[in-house]
């Protein structure tokens, strides 16, 4: 595989066919990468190498994302990082002044690091493996040709444009994807916020072993600790933020406690620039074609609140492994199977922090009732605490459970305006926080509408195409397999 060749007269080269090219070195691409190899599989890994030290991105790993890492063989990774252990979610509510402890199931934890540290080991390791072939600070830059049989694209590497057959392209080129785009795959993309990320002494964070989320102030604002004595603090700004928009508006921080305040503070005075992100959904309108499929953020990407995304990232590397194993024929099957696992987690992961992010982050009447609900829903209930954080983390994938844990809520927050220490007038949020209802449970039937046709789909109209054209049955009933 590394046989390259660079025509004298051109100047473009040519590369040795692989099984696979995957477009994108970060945790979706060298997951995939590791999958693949696994199956005995050649894998040409294509990185445009993007300098993590500069990025505001994952640096909490929930504990299915670090059992999945230790599954696809990344185990002496994760040993060897210098990480900080993670036990679940401390919530910390403005009004009224509470922190409720969401923990993870018990036995299991999670991890954090400095996300330069943690992508930059998985590519080092993965680029070890037999079978994998790692083309740094190179970029694909077009596809040529996709069908059933495969794919022809071109990449460019030191100002060499290459072109290369595969069998299967994968996208982990990250939430923008240019790939997607190459693909000609629809997407729909909202902005949503702006994140600001600075670094402060992890002292001043109240509860150590936990991701803090401070929520119903005038901003919403994470933290975790990253190393030891340092901690991330990503402070959520209204879209078209900078630094000089905290700086002028001190007050918005009034959320935090006083030394996680000052600690922030004295950053933004004295620290390196801090990094910055924009908070984006992302969402593909399918993610294969052909001989071509989307993993990673490239498939779906939405705002970082339930830390998800890199947990994300290495499901899908399980769920294509596992369906190039089961359909080791014809490359669709294996896709086909691929989009349909996925897709109900994905579809709860994304509800879900766009439901919570509401929750935490807006100031109108129905949400800060719905914000009551969680503090008392939370505070009553040790099983509803560990529900939520399950779903938060993607342990918990089915949509009907997210519906079922939101009306919770919703009840919990009705129990909460009719409490004797609930001022007078709460029960005129009623009727907002019903209507604020609205949209996750139109979510959650639309899911299961979906799920009920991908059902029908397998178990009666792919059957009956398939006697349709063993001449089994009438064609007129026969129905087109969909994607
Ligand atoms: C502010 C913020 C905080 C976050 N916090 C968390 C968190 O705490 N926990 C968590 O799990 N997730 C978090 N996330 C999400 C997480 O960072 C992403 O889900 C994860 O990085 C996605 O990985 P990926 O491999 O799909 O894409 P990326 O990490 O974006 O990697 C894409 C790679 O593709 C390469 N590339 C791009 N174009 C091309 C091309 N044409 N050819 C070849 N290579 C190309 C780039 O160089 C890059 O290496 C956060 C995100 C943000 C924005």
């Amino acid at each position: 595989m590394n046989h390259r060749q660079v025509d004298p007269e051109s100047g473009e080269g040519r590369v040795g066919d692989v099984d696979v090219v995957i477009a994108g070195g970060g945790p979706a691409g060298c997951a995939v990468a590791a999958a693949l190899a696994e199956l005995g599989l050649s894998v040409l890994l294509v990185d445009a190498g993007v300098d993590r030290h500069k990025q505001l991105a994952g640096e909490l790993l929930h504990p299915t994302g670090v059992r999945d890492l230790r599954a696809l063989g990344f185990g002496d990774v994760v040993d060897a990082w210098q990480s900080q252990p993670v036990r679940g979610f401390a919530v910390r509510f403005q009004a009224p002044a509470r922190t409720l402890i969401l923990p993870y199931g018990s036995g299991v934890t999670g991890l954090s690091l400095d996300h330069a540290t943690l992508t930059n080991s998985l590519l080092e390791s993965v680029a070890r493996r037999p079978g994998v072939t790692l083309l740094g600070r190179a970029r694909v830059t077009a596809v040529e040709h996709n069908d059933a049989r495969g794919v022809r694209l071109r990449f460019s590497q030191q100002g060499i444009e290459h072109t290369l057959h595969a069998r299967l392209l994968v996208a982990a080129d990250g939430r923008a994807s240019p790939v997607r785009r190459m693909l000609g795959i629809a997407e729909h993309h909202a902005r949503i916020s702006t994140m600001l990320g600075v670094t402060v002494d992890s002292a001043c964070l109240t509860h150590p072993g936990h991701g803090h989320q401070f929520v119903g102030g005038p901003l919403h604002v994470l933290a975790y600790a990253i190393q030891p004595g340092v901690a991330r603090v990503m402070v959520d700004l209204p879209l078209g933020s900078t630094a000089q928009t905290l700086k002028g508006h001190p007050e918005l921080l009034h959320t935090l406690p006083s030394g996680l305040k000052a600690e922030v503070w004295r950053a933004l005075e004295e620290g390196p620039a801090p990094r910055m992100a924009s908070n984006d959904d992302w969402l593909a309108e399918t993610v294969w074609v052909e001989s071509a499929v989307l993993v990673g953020d490239a498939a779906a990407c939405c705002h970082p609140l339930t830390a998800s995304g890199m947990a994300s990232c290495f499901h899908d590397a399980r769920a294509l492994q596992e369906a190039l194993r089961r359909h080791p024929g014809p490359v669709h099957r294996a896709l086909e199977h691929y989009a349909r696992e996925r897709r109900p987690a994905q579809r709860t992961r994304v509800a879900l922090a766009s439901a919570l992010y509401s929750a935490f982050a807006r100031h109108d009447e129905g949400m800060r009732a719905l914000r009551q609900g969680l503090l008392h829903y939370w505070e009553h209930s040790p099983r509803g605490a560990r529900a939520s954080m399950a779903l938060l983390s993607s342990e918990e994938p089915r949509m009907r459970v997210m519906t079922r844990e939101y009306l919770r809520v919703v009840g919990h927050a009705l129990i909460a305006m009719l409490s004797p220490q609930a001022q007078a007038g709460r029960l005129r949020s009623a009727a907002p926080l019903l209507r604020a209802s609205g949209p996750p449970l139109r979510d959650a039937v639309a899911s299961a509408v979906e799920q009920m046709g991908s059902w029908l789909h397998r178990r009666v109209r792919r059957p009956v195409y398939r006697l349709a054209r063993a001449g089994w049955a009438s064609p007129r009933r026969a129905f087109a397999s969909s994607r």
